[in-house]
């Protein structure tokens, strides 16, 4: 199918964005990589009136540490944080993560905001911002304001982002500990596809190999990304061995409530959700464990 007729501006200024969302509404909706967008108006399933065309937007498209976070414009491409040396040193799990979103084709266009807005629910990138706690920066015409990743997601789509709201930038915190381990996995139909489940760990361990700090969530089984902070609290101060950890991936699957689906049922969700509970965060404590203390 054909995308509905629609109006088209590129603008030159995040204020000139913002003007646009403000005079038209929820008829005007930006677009940026495109990735998700536009195939949904070929579907017909979006049929925005105008479209407000974010790629030029130098404002939007900065990397860069500022105190404990790493700050990552909402424009910046998928595929530029999976090379950024900033991004990649202190946000190794967004660049684990950032192998299993779509392909290297898609991530050549796709942004970091446009993923986070579009809030798939077995979205890689937002389940990312949620484990890690990150803080989203919202702008409009009368200024900004910040939400909590952990916050913003409702259900498939739907999320706290106003009509009238740009995301700008996304603030990750990084973990300042000399030993941080992290792990990605996901299972899906076939690699690309997006995840029937997904899950993310990262643990900090101390000089003795103990975790004084851990994150993990589960995606594609909730109808957004699920940061599970218990799982967090269960194993801080304790060495995670073997035990630990398969009695923590056992948790994870109480903790969760997945749907089934024509791909899927519930209860092969929660199945994969305790097996790849269990595979991140072995592999994130190994990944720790074998970095030395500074
Ligand atoms: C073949 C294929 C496979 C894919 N596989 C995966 C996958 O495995 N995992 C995955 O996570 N994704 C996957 N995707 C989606 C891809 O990651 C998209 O890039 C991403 O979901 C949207 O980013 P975008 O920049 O393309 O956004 P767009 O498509 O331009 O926009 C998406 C939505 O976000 C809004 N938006 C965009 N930027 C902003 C902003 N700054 N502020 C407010 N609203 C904004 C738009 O209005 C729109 O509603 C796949 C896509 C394709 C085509």
């Amino acid at each position: 199918m054909k995308a509905a007729p629609f109006e088209y501006t590129r603008v030159s200024t995040l204020a000139e964005a913002c003007e646009l969302l403000s005079e038209h509404g929820g008829d005007a909706k930006l677009i940026a990589g495109g990735q998700s967008l536009v195939p949904m108006m070929a579907m017909r399933l979006a049929r925005p009136a105008w479209l407000v065309d974010i790629n030029r937007l130098e404002e939007l498209k900065h990397v860069e540490l500022r105190g404990d976070a790493l700050v990552v414009g909402a424009a910046v491409r998928q595929c530029v944080i999976e090379r950024n040396a900033d991004a990649v040193r202190s946000l190794p799990l967004m660049n684990r993560a950032l192998k299993w979103v779509g392909h290297v084709q898609t991530r050549n266009r796709g942004t970091v905001g446009g993923s986070v807005v579009h809030a798939d629910p077995s979205a890689e990138i937002p389940l990312v911002a949620c484990v890690l706690d990150a803080t989203l920066v919202l702008q409009d015409t009368s200024g900004r304001s910040e939400v909590a990743a952990r916050e913003f997601f409702f259900a498939p789509m739907v999320t706290a982002i106003a009509p009238e709201q740009c995301l700008a930038e996304i603030r990750f915190p990084v973990w300042d500990a000399p030993r941080v381990g992290c792990s990605f996995e996901e299972v899906s139909i076939r690699h690309g596809d997006f995840a029937l489940v997904s899950a993310c760990a990262q643990v900090a361990l101390d000089a003795d190999g103990k975790c004084v700090r851990a994150a993990l969530g589960i995606g594609g089984a909730s109808p957004f990304p699920h940061a599970l902070p218990e799982i967090g609290a269960m194993l801080e101060g304790k060495v995670l061995d073997d035990m630990l950890i398969e009695d923590a991936a056992v948790a994870v699957a109480g903790l969760i409530d997945p749907d089934g689906d024509l791909h899927a049922t519930a209860e092969y969700r929660r199945f994969l959700a305790r097996m790849l509970a269990m595979r991140v965060l072995k592999a994130a404590a190994e990944d720790a464990a074998g970095k030395g203390a500074k």
